[in-house]
């Protein structure tokens, strides 16, 4: 299995990339952030645990996101492989995915961070924000908390793969197709 975690920022264009990635690869994406939108539309209990959580811009808990990417993980054998979007955003999350993967005979092959300065990130959620719907993009207080929130909780995992060689960075500014052959020719090297 090639199994990639698409690490960085918000804003950072990790949802974009892993669209092209998947296409090209055949790979299952899973987004806790797409997941838990879900679950705020279908107000289930879930979600509306969630939903203030994400308004303000901090992490829902470790137990819910790893409980949501568990459940797919162990029910979909036939994958080629996942690509972890906006999951891990913890060194406890890091954790229990490595143990959930060990399970299935798997491990990470790669983590790729798409580096985008702060002032881009910014520029780039609030213009999103604009016709995306998301709360969250639309305030510029949440947008520098969640981009602390990163640093602070999510810096972490990068330097937990990088104990085993397996994390590699890329820059995150420029066209779409530049970034993605950045990407992929972190991938071929695999
Ligand atoms: P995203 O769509 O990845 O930007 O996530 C939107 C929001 O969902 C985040 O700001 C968090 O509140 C929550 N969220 C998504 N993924 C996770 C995760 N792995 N751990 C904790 N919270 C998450």
């Amino acid at each position: 299995m090639l199994n990639l975690i698409l690490f960085g920022p918000p804003g950072a264009g990790k949802g974009t990339q892993a669209q092209h990635i998947i296409e090209k690869y055949g790979l299952v994406q899973l987004s806790t952030g797409d997941m838990l939108r879900s679950q705020i539309a279908a107000k289930t209990e879930l979600g509306l645990k969630a939903q203030q959580i994400m308004a303000n811009g901090d992490l829902v808990s470790d137990e819910i996101v790893v409980g949501m990417i568990k459940s797919i993980v162990h029910n979909d054998k036939q994958a080629k492989g996942y690509i972890f979007d906006g999951f891990p955003r913890t060194v406890k999350q890091a954790q229990a995915l490595d143990s959930l993967l060990a399970e299935i005979g798997e491990g990470i092959s790669q983590l790729i961070l798409l580096d985008v300065n702060d002032d881009e990130l910014k520029a780039r959620l609030l213009n999103r924000g604009k016709d995306s719907g998301r709360a969250d993009d639309q305030d510029v207080s949440i947008i520098e908390n969640r981009i602390k929130v990163f640093k602070d909780q999510t810096i972490p995992v990068m330097e937990h793969y990088a104990k085993f060689n397996k994390s590699a960075k890329i820059e995150g500014v420029g066209s779409l197709d530049e970034i993605f052959e950045r990407i992929i020719s972190v991938i071929d090297k695999l």
